[in-house]
């Protein structure tokens, strides 16, 4: 199962992906205001909502063939949205609420990450704040 920051849209997700994957293009940082998406992609029969459909609201970048976003317009988070073309829903994994058990399998538009990211392996973590 899937939701939202305020926890208005839920809906759940059955295994296996089509795919699972980092996209650091600039839309997709844009986007998700972050250095990258982390996007799972199922067939359209894998996918349900289970409430707040009707708080979502949907953006097509005009300038693009495909690019959109859906969001929760109660508390701003990016929720799935269904990719027609392909009869796809795009979930950003983020959403997930529990572990999905597959593991992203590549990165793509790698020449287009931010300058300033650097990679995870490279800096020093926390479990919590320092
Ligand atoms: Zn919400
Ligand atoms: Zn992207």
């Amino acid at each position: 199962m899937g939701s939202c920051l305020c926890g208005s849209v839920k809906f759940e997700v059955r295994p296996p992906f089509s795919a699972f994957r980092y996209c650091h293009c600039s839309r997709c940082r844009k986007a998700s205001g972050s250095a990258h998406a982390a996007n799972i992609f199922v067939p359209q029969g894998q996918f349900a909502w289970l409430s707040g459909e009707g708080l979502v609201n949907h953006y097509k970048l005009p300038t693009a063939k495909t690019f959109a976003v859906s969001f929760c317009t109660r508390c701003g988070s990016r929720v799935p949205h269904l990719i027609h073309e392909r009869q796809e829903y795009l979930i950003p994994a983020g959403l997930l609420d529990e572990d999905p058990v597959s593991r992203p399998q590549n990165i793509i538009f790698w020449g287009s990450r931010a300058p300033w990211y650097v990679e995870p392996q490279e800096i020093p973590k926390f479990d919590e704040r320092p």
